[in-house]
């Protein structure tokens, strides 16, 4: 690894030279393009993210949990090199290439569930969701879609929609897609009735919400994030996800968990399904997939998958030879160096740390999570009610310290942890501390 594993800060963050260039990009880039932390990177590789003024900051986001393998991983690097000199693109629809079968047999194995697969690469998550809502509607015959509070499935129109935020995804962007349905989703930490009921009278209110309101023989297709990303890492109870999986398995409705955010070792385990054995009928998966390369996938049921016909799926770059070697190395990556055990491990620091700081500063509300995927969710002392402008101004102060911290909560009250997975145990504490000390000062 080419790149020292120490926060270094040279001058304030952001420095003169990303100014600079971040003035340029106000002036070249759509507005709409936010920037959460405008340093401009050089380099990043292990914990460490490098930018143009020499600074280097410790990375608990790895760019929204894909870097899960760490920058510029080793076997990543040599994989793309390799195949970026042979060849780049052929399209796969026309004359197909072996990385991306390779994938595809990679993800049928590595997926839950030992029944029979099909996959189909994409090029991003929201790609791979529109796909999968696409094969469930060929496969049952039926349009309507359930999806969940708090659900984030990506930014094209139909993802948008099933999407639950309205500020910034949805504003102004409507009229959204038709035949989505929403519901509540198994928020412990929020239930009105206390953690303790909340997988049950969920499940009751999702069966009873569908049967009324949608109807079970309407419905193609139920997806659920096993664990919400961008809606604040939102952990159902146990026992949740189960009764799900099986209800619609039940009724011939397609189950599909969405684990772009939470696949791929991210949660202490393959899939964040395999926790409590769930097999879903589809899984959609991208963001860790390929180490920072753009490539998504839908798995699923041999008979579902193959209930389109030829030529129904696909798209110009989908599976792109690059993107396919890149995940290939990935996944080596992944099994070699065992980082479910790395996400766990990581979890066994973190967590009792976030929960001695929970014990110390009031506005932390709830810690939650799994593997490396861990949040606490602030609220103004003694309430429940999100504090959101305490959220951002941590989230600042983490990254003048040089520690890249994440908002995510559909109130903009969650801190979230996404470190690479290959991050030392030095850097993470050290992140820790900055936080620590953050807390003390702004809450
Ligand atoms: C990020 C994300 C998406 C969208 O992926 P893109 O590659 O940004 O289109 C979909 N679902 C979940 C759960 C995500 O976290």
């Amino acid at each position: 690894m080419s790149v020292s594993q120490q926060r270094i800060l040279k001058t304030a963050i952001p420095g003169p030279l990303s100014a600079e260039l971040q003035a340029r990009k106000l002036a070249a880039v759509a507005t709409g393009v936010g920037t959460t932390l405008p340093v401009y990177v050089t380099a990043a590789g292990g914990g460490i993210v490098v930018d143009v003024d020499g600074n280097q900051l410790i990375d608990f986001g790895s760019g929204i949990a894909v870097t899960s393998v760490g920058n510029a991983a080793p076997r990543v690097v040599a994989r793309v090199q390799e195949q970026v000199a042979d060849f780049t693109h052929t399209c796969f629809m026309v004359t197909p290439y072996e990385g991306y079968v390779a994938v595809a047999e990679k993800l049928n194995e590595l997926t839950p569930g030992t029944h029979e697969k099909r996959t189909a690469l994409f090029n991003s998550g929201a790609e791979a969701v529109e796909n999968a809502i696409k094969i469930a509607r060929v496969a049952t015959g039926r349009s309507a879609v359930v999806a969940f509070d708090h659900a984030y499935h990506g930014r094209t129109n139909l993802t948008m929609s099933l999407t639950a935020k309205n500020m910034p995804y949805k504003q102004g962007f409507g009229p959204f897609a038709g035949e989505v349905y929403r519901t509540p989703m198994a928020y412990p930490y929020r239930w009105p009735t206390g953690p303790e009921h909340c997988a049950e009278e969920a499940f009751e209110l999702f069966v009873s919400q569908v049967h009324a309101q949608v109807g079970e023989q309407n419905t193609a297709a139920v997806i659920i994030e096993p664990i919400q990303g961008e809606g604040g890492f939102i952990v159902p109870p146990e026992g949740f996800l189960p009764r799900l999986a099986d209800w619609c398995a039940q009724h011939g409705i397609v189950f599909i968990a969405d684990e772009i955010q939470s696949g791929f070792c991210r949660t202490g385990d393959w899939f964040a399904c395999d926790h409590e054995g769930v097999v879903p009928d589809l899984v959609t998966t991208a963001k860790g997939i390929a180490g920072g390369l753009p490539l998504a996938g839908v798995t699923g049921r041999a008979e579902i998958m193959d209930a389109v016909h030829a030529g129904g799926l696909g798209g110009t770059y989908g599976g792109n030879p690059v993107a396919c070697a890149a995940a290939l190395g990935s996944i080596e990556t992944m099994q070699a160096e065992d980082l479910c055990g790395a996400a766990r491990r990581i979890e066994s620091v973190m967590r009792p740390r976030l929960q001695l700081l929970a014990e110390k500063f009031e506005a932390i509300g709830d810690v939650r999570g799994r593997g490396a995927m861990l949040a606490v969710e602030l609220v103004q002392p003694g309430s429940k009610t999100p504090d959101p402008a305490l959220t951002a101004a941590v989230a600042s102060a983490c990254h003048r310290q040089g520690l890249i911290a994440l908002t995510a909560g559909t109130f903009g009250n969650v801190l979230r942890f996404l470190p690479p997975l290959v991050i030392g145990d030095e850097l993470l504490s050290e992140g820790l501390d900055i936080l620590d000390a953050v807390f003390a000062a702004e809450s």
